[in-house]
């Protein structure tokens, strides 16, 4: 059996806990490798080195630290198959997607190259009689970024890039379901030229992620999870003095309008809601048509696209839509949802349970599901499904749909699909979801973007990447400088402006 264990000091070392979870092949339920949890001593060694690595990294100038970025940036492009094929081996997604995964990781270090020109300081001459003022922005230390099983390369790229192009070193735990491809990555950030110890990737599950939480050299910790882990890390890390951006789960809707292109809008629907078997914080969950005549024409489009995806191993051949989901629990859950659904009333137009993969038996697959007339005291409504269902949420009138979006306690992404610009001008301006799609249905905001949810799908503030991400990971630290020739006023004990 395959034993993973952590990168330490710019190499593999084994675990030393002697605890191990296994790591799946969801496509065939196969066990691939085991991979070590560490223990709390083992997580503050890890830092202790990086502590030790940091101080020579942030006085290396921010061009040459850019410059790593630049050759991870050419690393990371030219091994993109073999990192497509790690994500999709544990995580299940087909290569196409897997290819995606490590693409939109990757566009957020090519931001990180250009960090120099985002992390100037400000600078005002002649504040006052011989008086500068400057501001600049300075590493935080250690830092920590702790991420979920969905993203196997992208999310630890979002953390790792803007963390280590600014100064810091950082501790990453990456989700003990798909450990590989953040271990590939650290190889390759290493060959491009990042410093041993810089970048620890240490492996584990809540030892880890509580030791990290409470080492008091960590002085930040960027998270990306469910919504109660995300609220409890947000919680203890800032209890112990720690900066914290905590990004949890969510529960995205897109309006569709009766004036909307119907083919467009069910397209999009079945592109945000089945994608990666719906393992997507930006999947589309609720599609809420808006009159009866939408929802018919809507549904009745839906259906036959539904029918038509193909379920299927990350090996079966591009014409495979979406994979397995990542553990038998998973599909047990969703399964589950889908039952509680049925017996609440609400109408299964397409039902994706029990779906057996010939050659795959032991695969985690579960079908595409459609539901219809759901309403909101449903637990398919209340609940992150995090699966290929979708359910349909029929309301009367754009006022009904908007508030229907305003009262969940979700906030990640959302859209609306509509010919009417004052529709969309209005929909943009008074939701209260973080990333809004105007006629685009997963409004993932680019690299030089930045990205986060409101409500309870992010606790703490600033986004992930982008301008944001690179304020999270510095401290501000602002100069007054005065130079003459000796202070002639002698002492003055009153707060002074500087006239
Ligand atoms: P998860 O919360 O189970 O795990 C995330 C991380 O937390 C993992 O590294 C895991 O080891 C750790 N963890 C799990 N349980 C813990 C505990 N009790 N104490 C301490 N640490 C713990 O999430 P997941 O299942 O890996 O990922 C799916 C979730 O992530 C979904 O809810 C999805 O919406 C969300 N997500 C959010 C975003 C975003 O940017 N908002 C992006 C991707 C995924």
């Amino acid at each position: 059996m395959k034993e993973i264990g952590h990168w330490i000091d710019g190499k593999m070392v084994a675990g030393t806990s002697g605890r191990f979870t296994e790591v799946l092949n969801p496509a065939t339920g196969e066990v691939i490798a085991k991979v070590a949890l560490a223990t709390t001593a083992e997580l503050d060694a890890a830092v202790a080195a990086a502590a030790k690595a940091q101080p020579d990294w942030a006085a290396t100038n921010p061009q040459r630290r850019a410059r790593v970025m630049m050759k991870f940036g050419d690393l990371i492009n030219a091994h993109m198959d073999e990192l497509a094929e790690l994500v999709s081996r544990e995580h299940g997604k087909v290569l196409a997607d897997g290819r995606g995964d490590v693409q939109r990781g990757l566009e957020v270090i090519e931001v990180c190259m250009g960090a120099p020109a985002l992390m100037k300081g400000e600078y005002t001459g002649d504040a006052g009689p011989g008086i500068d003022l400057y501001s600049m922005r300075q590493p935080l230390g250690v830092v920590a970024g702790i991420t979920p099983f969905n993203f196997p390369a992208m999310i630890p790229l979002w953390k790792m890039g803007p963390a280590l192009v600014a100064g810091n070193a950082m501790i990453l735990k990456p989700s003990e379901r798909c450990p590989s491809t953040s271990l590939r990555l650290a190889e390759l950030a290493k060959e491009a030229g990042l410093p041993d110890g810089v970048l620890q990737v240490v492996n584990g599950d809540k030892e880890a992620v509580d030791a990290i939480l409470d080492n008091e050299t960590i002085q930040a910790v960027g998270f990306v999870g469910s919504t109660p882990i995300a609220q409890y890390i947000y919680g203890r890390a800032c209890s112990n003095g720690k900066r914290a951006q905590c990004f949890g789960g969510a529960k995205n809707h897109m309006i569709i309008m009766p004036d909307a292109d119907m083919d467009k809008a069910a397209d999009a629907l079945v592109g945000a809601g089945f994608g990666a078997a719906g393992e997507r914080c930006m999947a589309i969950s609720v599609a809420v048509p808006v009159g009866k005549g939408t929802a018919e024409a809507l549904v009745e489009r839906l259906i036959p696209k539904i029918e038509k995806l193909k379920v299927g191993p990350y090996t079966g051949g591009a014409d495979i839509d979406f994979g397995p989901v990542i553990t038998a629990q998973a599909k047990a859950r969703i399964e589950g949802l889908i039952d509680s659904g049925v017996a609440a009333g609400a109408k299964l137009v397409v039902d994706g349970r029990g779906l057996k993969i010939q050659g795959y038996e032991g695969g985690f697959y579960v079908g595409p599901t459609l539901f219809d007339e759901v309403t909101p005291e449903m637990e398919i409504y209340k609940q992150e499904i995090f699966g290929p269902v979708l359910s349909v949420v029929r309301q009367e009138s754009y006022e009904d749909a908007l508030k229907l979006i305003i009262d969940n306690d979700y906030g990640n992404g959302t859209a609306i699909f509509t010919a009417d610009g004052d529709t969309a001008r209005d929909f943009a301006a008074r939701v209260n979801v973080g990333m809004v799609g105007i006629n685009f249905p997963i409004p993932v905001p680019l690299s030089y973007y930045t990205f986060g949810g409101w409500k309870k799908s992010a606790f703490g503030d600033l986004n992930q990447y982008g301008p944001d991400a690179l304020r999270f990971y510095t401290k501000t630290k602002t100069v007054t400088a005065r130079w003459f020739s000796g202070i002639k006023d002698g002492v003055a004990l009153n707060f002074k402006a500087l006239d």
